[in-house]
Parts: structure tokens; sequence; C-alpha cells
């Protein structure tokens, strides 16, 4: 197997210096990650402990989604409890108790910390494991931290996916595990793909249900879907299992390298490796250069918000003919980003957390056609006259592999072609 990307001419980012920012942020929490979490993994519940904005911000993230039966809730730290009255972990195992017994379809069930979980130091791994011993094993319970202190909005994935790992059994299976929660569709999608070229022992983190087989240990190599698992990463090479470095499967490009990195592992052929891309790639090609059209010639300004910047500025670069100003991102960690950062083109200015009043002046004096942010700067620098795409969007859509490939530069393309017919309107 012998599929590599074309290197830039004017050489890549990997070795380009890093802007640091520490200042004022603008993101969600990580409790967000709940609202696709909970849909992929279908007999989990999330129980936030927080408090009612925690409850708020869950409710209208999940806005327009009905469910007969949620699978997730908040547990409210009422004022007794954070003012250390009320003994937390006790109302806390109450809750658990009043809920397992009402729902016996939750076979995971996870404690997720928040802000005033964490200020009153509550200790949610005890809680976890009590709640464990005593429902276990038809109850798998565990914790992870979704609190704004401490996590961006996809953070709260990577925190979930991570905690599951130290718990996974151990196995000298030779086998891939590909980490990442993607929409049932598109995690088929990619296991057609690498079973037609012959890699078939491939178990996905996180698992649909509880009772769905996964393991890990020293034969077991992994792949990242997602550029925010830092921690799953970590989490996977504390179990032995070995990574495989790769551009992140986001447009034709991306995913073709993607699946040659895994292919290489596995010893596919390159014939073979044609054979099952050659199709989908000329149709993924095809689908971008229709849908990028408005986006030729652009510039585009991403700031550090779903820690997918890097891995969207290299498609939007080089398959969307976007230049970069700046590509801001939460946090880089050169073995999950270097493969992107090689791809993308020198020139922008790479930056690393954010002081938010700098970062506005900057896209402000740049006036980017296109500026990839957050919901609550989105709207002031639309009312500035930029053209925004919200990232949490991307995180939201199906946008991995190639039958996505056209809808991901239609994501950007939209908003920008919105700008163009609202300016005509405007001079007629
Ligand atoms: Fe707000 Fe923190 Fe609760 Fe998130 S975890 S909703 S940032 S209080």
């Amino acid at each position: 197997m012998s599929y590599v990307p074309t290197p830039p001419t004017q050489g890549g980012c990997r070795t380009a210096p890093i802007l640091k920012e520490r200042g004022q942020r603008e993101v969600f929490c990580g409790l967000t990650g709940i609202i696709w979490l909970h849909r992929k993994m279908q007999d989990a519940f999330f129980l936030v402990v927080g408090s009612r904005t925690c409850a708020h911000l869950l409710q209208s993230a999940a806005g327009v989604m009905i469910f007969a039966e949620p699978r997730f809730a908040t547990a409210i730290l009422e004022e007794a409890d954070l003012a250390g009255l009320k003994d937390a972990q006790d109302e806390l195992d109450a809750q658990v108790e009043r809920l397992l017994a009402r729902r016996p379809d939750i076979k995971q069930l996870f404690l997720v910390g928040s802000c005033p979980s964490e200020v009153i130091k509550l200790d949610l791994a005890k809680a976890a494991e009590r709640q464990s011993q005593k429902h276990g094993p038809n109850v798998r319970v565990l914790n992870f931290s979704g609190s704004g202190i401490e996590t961006t909005f996809t953070e709260g994935e990577d925190a979930c996916l991570a905690c599951m790992v130290p718990v996974l059994p151990e196995t000298d299976a030779r086998q891939l595990i590909v980490a990442g929660a993607l929409p049932d569709v598109v995690e088929d999608q990619m296991l057609d793909l690498l079973r037609d070229m012959g890699v078939d022992v491939v178990r996905c983190l996180p698992t649909r249900t509880a009772a769905d087989e996964l393991s890990v240990g020293p034969n077991t190599v992994f792949a990242l879907t997602q550029p925010f698992l830092g921690e799953t990463h970590a989490a996977l090479l504390r179990r032995h299992a070995r990574h495989i470095p790769a551009p992140f499967p986001y447009g034709e490009e991306g995913t073709t390298a993607w699946l040659a990195a895994v292919a290489q592992e596995f010893g596919v052929d390159a014939e073979t490796f044609a054979r099952v891309t050659d199709a989908p790639r000329a149709r993924a090609r095809a689908a971008i250069a229709k849908a990028s059209e408005p986006l030729r010639g652009k510039s585009v300004f991403l700031l550090p918000d779903s820690q997918m910047e890097i891995s969207l500025a290299r498609f939007l670069a080089r398959e969307c003919g976007m230049t970069p100003i700046e590509v801001g991102m939460p946090y880089i960690h050169d073995a999950l980003h270097g493969p992107d950062l090689d791809l993308l083109p020198a020139g922008p200015q790479i930056s690393e957390g954010q002081d938010v009043d700098k970062q506005l002046d900057r896209v402000r004096a740049a006036r980017p056609d296109l500026t990839v942010c957050g919901l609550g700067l989105a709207n002031p620098l639309e009312a500035e006259g930029l053209t925004t795409k919200w990232a949490i969007e991307l995180v939201f859509t199906p946008v991995h592999f190639y039958e996505q490939a056209g809808d991901l530069a239609g994501l950007f393309s939209r908003p920008v072609r919105r700008r163009a017919i609202l300016g005509l309107e405007a001079a007629e």
C-alpha cells in the first residue's frame, strides 16, 4: 500500500511557530457531548451532577429532539449541597437507586461532573465505584467530567471515551479499534470500506450497546476519527495499544490518507486499496468540486472551538481552494494533529488557546470571507458584516468519510452563498 498525499509545495505547518494565548475563552462546556453520545450509545444514561444552569444547557442543546424516555438528566445540586450542609454523596446514591429501579433498560450509567460538583469537590469516582459494586454486572457505572472549568465542548466526548478504556477486558488478539463517536450510518460505511479491504477485526469505541464486545491489549492498534480525543489516545496507550497516526477522515483526501494508514498497517496491497476506494473517491471529488465552488479563492479564519480546526483547515485549503488566515485550536497535540499539519500549506498563523478580545481584533483586521467560530461569537460578527459558520454544527452533522465529503464542503459554502445572495439583494 503506498498512497501518500502530496505534500504542499511551500511546505506544511508542522514546524510553524505557534501563537499561544491564555485568556478569556468563548466555548461551550463538555456537557454538550452528551447530546450526540446518548444517541450513539443506545443503553447508556448520562446523569449530570450539576446546577440548574447545566440542566438548561442540556435542554436547550437537545432542543428540538423529543424522547419518550430521555437518556440524560441532571441531578440538581441545591444550595444546601453547595454550602456543604447536606451529604451530597448520600443524595446522589438515592437518586441513582431511584433511576436504576425505574429504568431497567440502562446498562451503562455515566455520572457526569460539572462546574458545581467540582467546586464542592464531590468525588464522583468514588460514587461510581460504590454504585458499580452494588449494581454490577447488570449496570456499569462510570464517571467523567464535562465541567466548563476543565473542558471545551468536544472534550466531553474525549473524557467519556477515556473513562471507559481502563475497565475494558484485556485481549491478546490482533485487532483495530476505531475511536470516536460517529453516526451509525457513517460508521457502517467505514466498516464496509475496511471489510472490503480485508481488515475485518474492527471494533468501535464507543460500542453501540454495553453488550457489544470490546477489549484491548498489546496487539491492538487504534485509529481516531475525531481530532479531540487526546485523553482517549493516552488511555489506549496506557493499555499498550498502538496508535496509527493519520490525517483525519474529512474530505476525499483525508479519508483516503486515513484509510491508507490503516491499510498499510494491515498489509493491504495497492490493487485492493484502489479497487475499494477508486469509485467512492471519484464520487467524493465530484461532490466536493460542486459544493465548494463558492469557496474557491476565499479566505477563512478558524477560531478555537471544536478542536477540528486544523483538520478542517487542511480540507478547506487543499480541497476547497480556500486560504486560511489563522487556524486556532484549544489544544494542539502533535501525535494527533501532526499529520494534518504536515499537509496544511504553510502560511496561516497557527494559534493555541484563546484570548478572545485579541483574537477578535485579528479577525476584524483581516476581514476574512468566512469565520468559523462558536455560537456566542457568530451573531456579533455577523452584525459587523462578517460571514460565519458555527463550529458546533460540524460536530452535529455527519461529515466524515467519502459519502459525506460533499456535505462537509456544503456546510462552509452555504453561509458564503447566503451572504452573496443578500449582497445582491441589497445592491438591487
Ligand atoms: Fe455551565 Fe459549568 Fe454546568 Fe457547563 S458544567 S453548564 S459551564 S455550570
